[in-house]
């Protein structure tokens, strides 16, 4: 299947276990998300967000249950359309012990070196930019990133590879307040056509999302709009 331009999401009675878990990590997630919308995850440490983002890349195929992209199934896509269609931010950013340029043209090879710098800009990376500009050595032999610096990074090469499915595991986590509003916006104003799914655990911001979902121990528990939670 081609890469869709808009994406609209039917999950429908989902369940799954990791290998060799007894626990279920996700039971019975239904959920429909309509292209251009944007929802968020909430729920306590281990409840199965992420989880559910993962499978939503095929990272894990569901026990039972399905989910589909424009009413074809998910498992009908191959990974590289998969991968066109979605731009991640997971929850555990990977660094490659590489330049600074390679670390972001894995998202999107064909950017600009004028491309990669002001996406750097935007996101209030600029300093990496400083000794040795997009030639600067991340990782293993070269330059450590913050916890902070990697989750701008990470946000980063999402833009750039500018999908219509944006998958958001906690984007902000580790960001003071004020740098989260300024990721939080950019995000907002990039996203705006897209569908969006971003986890988080805080409430700040919430009220620009049309739907918010509360998960407890692999199940949805609530949801609604911000008014209504
Ligand atoms: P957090 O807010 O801490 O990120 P979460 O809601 O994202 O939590 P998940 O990472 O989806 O939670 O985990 C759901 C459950 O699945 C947890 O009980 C966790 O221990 C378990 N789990 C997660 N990844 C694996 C794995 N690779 N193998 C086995 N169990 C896993
Ligand atoms: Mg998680």
């Amino acid at each position: 299947h081609a890469v869709p331009e808009r994406v609209a999401l039917d999950i429908n009675n989902l369940s799954f276990a990791y290998p060799d878990q007894s626990q279920m990590a996700l039971r019975g997630i239904s959920l429909k998300v309509d292209a251009g919308q944007h929802v968020a995850i909430l729920g306590r440490t281990g409840c199965g967000k992420s989880t559910l983002l993962q499978l939503l890349t095929r990272a894990w195929e569901p026990h039972h249950g399905e989910i589909r992209i424009n009413g074809e199934a998910l498992s009908q896509f191959d990974e590289t359309a998969l991968r066109a269609a979605t731009s991640v931010v997971s929850q555990r950013v990977h660094l490659f012990s590489a330049t600074l340029r390679d670390n972001l043209l894995l998202a999107a090879p064909q950017a600009s070196d004028e491309q990669l710098s002001s996406i750097l800009t935007r996101v209030g990376l600029e300093k990496l930019l400083e000794d040795a500009g997009l030639n600067s050595w991340l990782g293993e032999g070269g330059r450590q990133l913050s916890g902070g610096e990697l989750r701008r990074l990470a946000i980063a090469r999402a833009l750039l590879h500018d999908a219509p499915l944006f998958l958001l595991d906690e984007p902000t986590e580790g960001l003071d307040a004020e740098t989260e509003r300024q990721i939080l916006d950019l995000l907002a104003e990039v996203t705006k056509e897209k569908t969006v799914l971003m986890v988080t655990h805080r409430l700040r911001g919430l009220a620009n999302f049309d739907s918010i979902i509360v998960m407890d121990n692999g199940q949805i528990i609530e949801q609604g709009n911000h008014p209504d939670l």
